[in-house]
């Protein structure tokens, strides 16, 4: 097996826990390296730090899958933190869809699945971790003897790993069209085109806090995607919601989602540019009670991070203006680049642009089944937002 030294002074980072082993944290490497190998690391004076997976062709050089000395990483391995990552979705209360791998949190580092009910979505993001699919995919065969699996491994990021990106069936060819259910509503997913992994699960918590600011509101919802916090509002029982979204297709998605729960008399939605959109009608002195954005990530790098909160700004900007006073804005910022503090100091900056003044209602981060491990940055990346517009 591999062995590696990290150089005398190491990070706080590794000794605290975090599985990332950068380039210039080791000292040195025994073995003949071979990408997507386990290899063992120790301190500078031998002792044992872990095991995880190498690859040269990274920044991060290795990835620990463990800190036990004596656990072996094989299929039992992969079979054993799978049925351990749904174990704690279960007592959590989530019962049909949630994200049941979520990496590094779950100490399967870039590793992603995603459950919705007996259809699986995954993403293997390193070459360490592609390696395992298979032993992947028989471990959730194992568990949960599903009606279909699929690969959405078509993300940029794999092509730093050297990985081409990919995606298709990793089960028997299934319908990839289908309807999960949701706080008692029903959404259709697209597992093969649609965004990310089909549907963003990190909201789904969030959703149900709109529950009462909806009631009886017109409400205003941008960057909709597939309707889902429309149709929430909808049925929380507000007077008309408009729903926005640049993408054609995801408004046809949208549409269809609310005629299948229903509500497509007071739901609507339009193919539009917000943040023009949005302009305009503060101009037009339209008004709403509730205004809800949930934009995308406006950057993925810290070089481009100032154009992000420029976008985060405007767009809050905007959507503030259109609040009725005492109305609500419920926003979000989906990047771990823009952190909780500064997302708080990007809004602020916009009420005071707008000169209003706000009442914090729930402040609060991505659904539970993605796990926030303290430490671990990158863990925790999405802020949502409510608060009362003065
Ligand atoms: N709220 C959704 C997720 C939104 S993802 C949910 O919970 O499922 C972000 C969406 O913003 C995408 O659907 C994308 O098409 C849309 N979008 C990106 N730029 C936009 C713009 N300038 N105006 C309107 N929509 C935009």
């Amino acid at each position: 097996m591999i062995k590696i030294n990290l150089r005398k002074k190491i990070s706080q980072r590794v000794v605290n826990g975090h599985p990332w082993i950068f380039n210039n944290e080791v000292d040195k490497i025994e073995g003949e390296v071979k990408g997507g190998e386990i290899a063992e690391v120790f301190t500078y004076d031998k002792k044992f730090v872990g095991k995880g997976y190498i690859n040269p062709k990274s920044q991060i050089l290795v990835r620990l899958l463990t800190r036990e000395k004596n656990m072996d990483i094989n299929e039992q391995f992969f079979y054993e933190r799978i049925a351990q990552c749904w174990e704690y979705r279960k007592k959590l209360g989530y019962t049909e869809n949630c994200r049941l791998v979520f990496g590094e949190a779950d100490d399967l580092p870039q590793l992603i699945v995603d459950k919705f009910n007996n259809h699986f979505v995954i993403q293997t993001l390193a070459l360490g971790m592609d390696i395992w699919k298979p032993a992947i995919v028989k471990a959730i065969n194992q568990i949960f003897n599903p009606l279909g699996i699929y690969e959405r491994n078509d993300v940029p990021v794999r092509e730093l790993e050297g990985l081409p990106q990919q995606k298709g069936f990793l089960s028997d060819p299934f319908d990839t069209k289908i309807i999960i259910r949701e706080n008692g509503l029903q959404f259709r997913v697209d597992i093969e085109n649609g965004q990310k992994t089909g549907y963003f699960l990190d909201q789904q918590d969030n959703r149900r806090a709109i529950q009462h600011i909806v009631k009886d509101a017109d409400v205003l919802g941008a960057f909709t995607y597939t309707g889902t916090f429309e149709i929430h509002a909808a049925h929380y029982g507000a007077r008309s919601v408009l729903g926005l979204d640049i993408s054609e297709n995801a408004v046809q998605q949208a549409t269809k989602n609310a005629e299948l729960n229903g509500v497509q008399d007071c739901c609507r939605f339009e193919t539009a540019n917000a943040f023009d959109v949005l302009k305009q009608w503060a101009k037009d002195g339209r008004q709403y009670d509730v205004v809800m954005l949930d934009p995308p990530a406006f950057t993925k790098s810290r070089e481009t991070l100032q154009k992000a909160i420029t976008g985060y700004k405007e767009i809050n900007l905007r959507g503030m203006k259109l609040v009725r006073p005492g109305g609500f804005l419920v926003t979000s910022s989906c990047t771990n680049l823009v952190n909780a503090e500064l997302f708080q100091q990007i809004i602020e900056m916009a009420a005071k642009d707008a000169r209003r003044k706000l009442r914090q209602v729930v402040f609060q981060t991505q659904s539970a089944d993605h796990p926030v491990i303290w430490g671990m940055e990158n863990t925790q990346y999405l802020k949502f937002l409510i608060v009362q517009v003065l």
